[in-house]
């Protein structure tokens, strides 16, 4: 049991409270919301997202023309490509009728397999989706939870899949708590944990060892 990870979760927690993501309206944005924000900045994506009208959903979106797509969704950057993974994604949503409640039923690695497959997801994209759409206990790493694992001392692993079971080793499956804790770490990356780092008022200042940062002991 890595109690350094717990405390590291239990000490965000209570600094930063409750995160209640994903903000959107429908598993289906949430997915949209996943594609969009690979490369850019959340800002973006909510201006690419305010550009559908209200009119955010697979039947609009299987229909759309394929440039006029683009120019929605022009804001998040990237859009050429982004606008063919959400014609792929959306395309795989279909076999299950764009109906969460009937792919919730299915088990979550088949899910998760098919998502890998789909053109421009990868594992943290898979994940997010996994966990903010559909509400599967699948543990989603960023670039800022292998910095906070490396800067706190936690040896999660070096790579995505290693990182990922580590922490849902860790934790037992749960969806509520993957959901808040990569919440946490975006915040907390955000706020104190920076590329520069803002030390000074950090929650975890007296636990972290800052590793890379400045060296102190742990004793
Ligand atoms: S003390 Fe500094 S390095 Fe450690 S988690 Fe906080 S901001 Fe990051």
């Amino acid at each position: 049991m890595d109690n350094r990870l717990i405390k590291l979760y239990e000490l965000l927690l209570s600094y930063y409270g409750e995160q209640e993501w994903w903000p959107a309206n429908s598993p289906y944005e949430v997915m949209v919301g996943a594609i969009l924000t690979q490369n850019t900045a959340w800002g973006n994506v909510e201006m690419a997202i305010a550009r559908f009208e209200g009119n955010l959903n697979p039947e609009f979106v299987r229909d759309l023309e394929m440039e006029a797509l683009k120019e929605i969704i022009r804001p998040s950057g990237f859009f050429n490509q982004k606008a063919v993974y959400l014609k792929s994604l959306t395309s795989w949503y279909s076999q299950y009728n764009y109906d969460a409640s009937i792919l919730r039923q299915e088990p979550m690695e088949k899910i998760r397999n098919e998502l890998l497959g789909v053109k421009g997801i990868g594992p943290e994209t898979a994940d997010s989706i996994l966990l903010y759409a559909f509400n599967f206990p699948s543990f989603v790493v960023d670039t800022y939870t292998m910095r906070l694992c490396e800067r706190y001392s936690v040896c999660a692993g070096k790579n995505y899949n290693a990182v990922k079971q580590y922490f849902e080793q860790i934790f037992e499956p749960d969806a509520a708590l993957y959901n808040n804790f990569h919440a946490l770490i975006v915040t907390h990356a955000k706020t104190h944990c920076r590329k520069t780092p803002v030390c000074a008022g950090c929650p975890l200042e007296e636990t972290c060892v800052r590793v890379g940062v400045e060296r102190v002991s742990l004793t």
